[in-house]
């Protein structure tokens, strides 16, 4: 079970002063207030469009990144003030495939050892021979040949390289997976054997995966539960069916609005926003949408809504829902 508050950091900011351009450090909140529960065995969602905090939840959660307040409980352990060899047991159970496989695999080693190396340093294998025997195994299991493991990154395909990279998270036995856009680098015709092979291996050894897509389709066939982020926030949240078939935050229906579908209903009316996202260095007052947001009242520009359960497990931060 994860739970999971915020994240700030800093970025340069450029201004005039003087007649002169000046750069200046700015504490950017990346992540605001996100609170969400992943429940065992289920796949949760995180949607919203580039840039609204999706990676650096998943970074935080993952300890890639430390957070500046708030929360991760893992299994009733706060692990968000752990440091070094207390994280080892976390880093063991927790596992994080990568948007860009090329980027992610050393291209100096040789496919047996990017899987082997995580095996003996968690102690999975007692020996090298055994951690080979397993290599090879989970090559076989993820849709490689066994005789692929002595190769190098660089001569795999883009698929075959994701395959290495579930490979390598699969090899510490993991129990929960963060897969960060694990498919949107690939082509569209392997993205759903990649998909296919994910939820496979969730049925077979029965980990939770937080799955982080900007594409709908993909989040809609994947997962069972939702958040949607804008700005480093929570929008709404709740069970996949209830938001693809009732989205009740203007945010969530300008997203749902902009997927294309052929021969079929829209999800939603056509809806349009003004403006354009604004900066992290400069939050909005009140609601964080209310610059785009064609509802937007006095109250939005002032007073910021609460994520409020309107109905069982469907979360909405709306001035609208009440
Ligand atoms: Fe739009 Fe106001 Fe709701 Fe924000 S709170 S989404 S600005 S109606």
């Amino acid at each position: 079970m994860q739970e999971f508050k915020s994240h700030s950091g800093f970025l340069d900011s450029i201004k005039l002063k003087d007649g002169r351009l000046i750069r200046e450090k700015k504490a950017v909140h990346a992540v605001n207030d996100v609170s969400f529960t992943i429940r065992k065995g289920e796949t949760f969602g995180l949607v919203g469009e580039s840039g609204c905090g999706k990676s650096t939840t998943a970074k935080s959660i993952i300890r890639l990144l430390d957070c500046v307040s708030g929360q991760i409980i893992y299994k009733d352990q706060d692990i968000s003030r752990l440091k070094n060899r207390q994280l080892e047991p976390y880093r063991k159970s927790v596992q994080m495939i990568f948007q860009d496989p090329q980027s992610s695999l050393d291209p100096r080693q040789q496919v047996k050892d990017i899987i082997m190396e995580p095996m003996l340093f968690h102690k999975i294998a007692a020996s090298r021979k055994e951690a080979e025997e397993r290599c090879l195994a989970l090559l076989e299991r993820v849709g490689l040949r066994p005789e692929q493991a002595n190769r190098y990154p660089h001569q795999f395909s883009g698929g075959q390289r994701q395959r290495i990279g579930i490979a390598r998270a699969l090899a510490v036995e993991p129990e929960f997976i963060i897969a960060d856009e694990p498919v949107s680098a690939l082509d569209v015709s392997i993205q759903a054997q990649i998909l296919n092979l994910m939820m496979d291996l969730k049925d077979e050894f029965g980990f939770s995966y937080l799955f982080i897509a900007h594409d709908l389709s993909v989040v809609k066939y994947i997962c069972d539960r939702l958040a949607v982020m804008y700005l480093g926030a929570i929008m709404e949240m709740g069970d996949k069916n209830t938001l693809f078939n009732n989205p009740v935050h203007p945010y969530t229906r300008l997203l749902f609005s902009a997927v294309p579908t052929v021969g079929e209903e829209p999800l939603v009316e056509p809806m349009e926003s003004v403006g354009e996202i604004p900066s992290p260095i400069n939050l909005p007052s009140g609601c964080f949408f209310h610059e785009r947001c064609p509802y937007a009242t006095k109250e939005c520009q002032c007073s910021r809504p609460q994520l409020r359960e309107i109905e069982s497990g469907h979360f909405v931060a709306c001035h609208l829902c009440k």
